[in-house]
C-alpha cells in the first residue's frame, strides 16, 4: 500500500451542546485517527471518534493540570500528520475565533503539513443567540465586532495600543460589541469602555455556559452588569454583549423558558443505540449527557448457537429478548450459511416492541409479543400451561437472568436451549470523570436506565459517586436493580417504551423544584 500523507483538520466543536457541531465536523471526527481536544469541548463529541483513535487532551484551562503548551501541541499535530495519520484538532466554538487556531494553521503551513479548517458555531454568536440577543437588527445594530475582553491584547494595525475609543464610538453609532474571555476582568473591562466614551446606561449582557444546563444570562447596563454578575455568581466561560441589541434579550430570551431548561440528564445507553431518546429530551431544553454503558461484542463461544442453528427445524419456539439478539442471531445464520426457512416450523416470540420491530424489519412474523420482560408474562404469551413437550431456543446475551429458562422448563418445555449470540462489556470511553464531578456537586437531575445491565455497568463505571443519584427507569426489574445498586428511583415509567419514559421524566422534573 502506498504511504498515505497525513492531514490535520482544525475542527470547530461548537459552543457546548454536542448537537451544535456541523455535519462536516461529525463526519471528520468519525474518520479521525488522532483527536487533540480542548477543555471546552463536550466530552460526548469524543464518542464520535472511532474506538481505535488516540485521544489527546490539550487542556487550555488556565493553570489546570494536564495542559500541554502550544509548542508541544503544534509538535504533536505535525508529528502525527507526518506519520500519515488523520489528525483532528478539535477546538471549542470556531477554530479561527480566538483560541489560537490561526497560529496552529501557521505552524502546520510552515511545516508543510496539509490542513483543512472545519468552521464551527462560535460562542461569540451562540451565546447571544441562546440569550435571545440578535447581534444585528435593523433598528438597533448594523454591525458587530468580536473582541477579547483582555483589552490590552487589542492592537491597532500600526502596532499601537488598544483602539478603545474607536470601539466605543462604533458601539455608540449602532454597533454591537461581543467580548470573549470576559469573566475574569469584567468590572475593569466595563469601566474602560465607559471611560472610552460609552454611556453608563448602554445595555450590556453577560452569558455564561451558553447552550448547556449551566447557561445563565444577565441583562443590565455598563454601569450595573459587574455588580449583578457578582451577585448572581456568574462564572466563566462567559461572553459579554455591549450595545442596544443586548437589551432585546429581555423580551426575546427563549432558551430559559423551555420546559426542561437547566436540567442535566444522564442517558445511559448501549454505544450503538440511537439517540432518539437523548434528542427528545434536548428538544425540551435539557442538557443530555450520553453515557454509553454497554458495548456489544462477540460471545466467548458460538458453540451453543451453532449447534442450535444446525438443527433449527427442531424448535417449536424461538424467543428473542432484545433487538441486538435478533440482529446477532440473523448475522450468525448468515455467517453459517443457514437459510431462514429452516426456522419455518418455529413460532417467534419477541419481548418488547423494539425486539418485535427488529424481527418485523427482517420480514419475520412475530407470533407472541409479551409486553414485559417477566418470565410469567412471557409464559402467558406463548401459551402457558400448553407448553408441554415444546423445544425452545433463546438466542440472547451471554450473561442474562436465568429465571426465564427455569420457568419454561417448569412449565413443561421438553428442551430449553439458551444460546449466547453476543456479549455486553463496559465501553472504554465514557464521560466517567465528568459524571463523577457533577454527581459530587449534586448537579445531575436524573439518570435514565432502560435495563438492569445499564444500571449495573453504570454503577460499576462511576463507582461510589453513583450512590444516591436520582434514577428514571423502565419497568420493575430495572427499578429493583437500581435500588439494589444504591440509586434513588424517582421515576418509574409505566409502559415499556421510550416516549413513556420521557413523559414520566418530564412530569417528575416539573414537580421537583428546579
Ligand atoms: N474558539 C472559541 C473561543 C475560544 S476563547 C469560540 O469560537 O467560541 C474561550 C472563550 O470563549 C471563553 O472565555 C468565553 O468567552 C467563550 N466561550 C466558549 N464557550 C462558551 C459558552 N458555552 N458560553 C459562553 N462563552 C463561551
Amino acid at each position: 500500500m502506498a504511504e498515505r500523507a497525513g492531514k490535520v483538520y482544525l475542527v470547530g466543536a461548537g459552543p457546548g451542546a454536542p448537537d451544535l457541531i456541523t455535519l462536516r465536523a461529525e463526519r471528520t471526527l468519525r474518520r479521525a485517527e488522532v483527536v487533540i481536544h480542548d477543555s471546552l469541548v463536550s466530552p460526548e463529541l469524543l464518542l464520535l471518534a472511532p474506538q481505535a483513535a488516540e485521544l489527546i487532551y490539550a487542556g487550555k484551562r488556565a493553570g489546570a493540570p494536564g495542559n500541554i503548551d502550544q509548542a508541544e501541541l503544534n509538535r504533536l499535530m505535525i508529528e502525527h500528520a507526518r506519520a500519515g495519520r488523520r489528525v483532528v484538532r478539535l477546538k471549542g466554538g470556531d477554530p479561527f475565533i480566538f483560541g489560537r487556531g490561526g497560529e496552529e494553521a501557521e505552524a502546520l503551513s510552515a511545516a508543510g503539513v496539509e490542513f483543512e479548517v472545519v468552521p464551527g458555531v462560535t460562542s461569540a454568536i451562540a451565546a447571544p443567540a441562546f440569550a435571545g440577543i440578535p447581534l444585528t437588527h435593523r433598528r438597533a445594530g448594523s454591525f458587530v465586532a468580536f473582541l477579547t475582553a483582555h483589552l490590552d491584547g487589542l492592537k491597532r494595525a500600526d502596532g499601537g495600543g488598544a483602539p478603545l475609543d474607536e470601539l466605543a464610538a462604533a458601539a455608540r453609532k449602532g454597533g454591537t460589541l461581543v467580548l470573549l474571555m470576559a469573566r475574569a476582568r469584567l468590572r475593569e473591562t466595563l469601566a474602560r469602555l465607559t471611560a472610552a466614551g460609552l454611556a453608563a446606561e448602554t445595555p450590556a449582557a453577560i452569558v455564561q455556559w451558553a447552550s448547556v444546563a449551566a447557561h445563565r444570562a444577565l441583562i443590565a447596563t455598563l454601569a450595573t452588569l459587574a455588580d449583578e454578575a457578582e451577585r448572581a455568581n456568574v462564572g466563566a466561560p462567559a461572553v459579554v454583549v455591549v450595545g442596544e441589541t443586548a437589551a432585546m434579550g429581555k423580551r426575546l430570551g427563549w432558551f430559559e423558558r423551555m420546559p426542561l431548561f437547566g436540567r442535566r440528564i444522564v442517558v445511559t445507553r448501549a454505544r450503538s443505540a440511537a439517540s432518539a431518546f437523548a434528542n427528545g429530551l434536548r428538544a425540551m431544553g435539557a442538557e443530555v449527557i450520553e453515557f454509553p454503558t454497554i458495548e456489544t461484542v462477540a460471545p466467548d463461544s458460538y458453540a451453543e448457537i451453532d449447534a442450535a442453528l444446525a438443527r433449527l427445524d427442531s424448535f417449536d419456539w424461538v424467543i428473542f429478548t432484545s433487538a441486538t439478539g435478533v440482529e446477532r442471531f440473523v448475522d450468525r445464520m448468515r455467517e453459517r450459511g443457514v437459510d431462514v426457512r429452516a426456522m419455518a416450523g418455529a413460532k417467534l416470540a419477541a419481548i418488547g416492541p423494539a425486539t418485535a420491530a427488529r424481527l418485523a424489519a427482517r420480514a419475520l412474523t412475530v407470533a407472541a409479543q409479551p409486553l414485559e420482560y417477566r418470565a410469567e408474562a412471557i409464559l402467558d404469551a406463548i401459551g402457558g400451561a400448553r407448553l408441554g413437550g415444546a423445544r425452545i431456543l433463546i438466542p440472547r446475551a451471554q450473561v442474562a437472568r436465568e429465571v426465564l429458562p427455569a420457568m419454561l422448563r417448569e412449565a413443561g418445555a421438553r428442551e430449553v436451549i439458551v444460546a449466547p449470540v453476543y456479549k455486553t462489556v463496559a465501553p472504554a470511553r465514557a464521560p466517567v470523570e465528568r459524571v463523577r464531578a457533577l454527581a459530587a456537586a449534586g448537579a445531575i437531575d436524573l439518570v435514565a436506565f432502560t435495563s438492569s445491565s445499564t444500571v449495573t455497568n453504570f454503577c460499576a463505571m462511576v463507582g461510589e459517586a453513583s450512590r444516591g443519584l436520582p434514577a428514571a427507569v423502565i419497568g420493575p426489574i430495572t427499578a429493583a436493580s437500581a435500588r439494589e445498586a444504591g440509586l434513588k428511583v424517582v421515576v418509574e415509567a409505566p409502559s415499556y417504551t421510550v416516549p413513556a419514559l420521557i413523559e414520566a421524566m418530564r412530569d417528575y422534573l416539573a414537580r421537583s423544584a428546579g
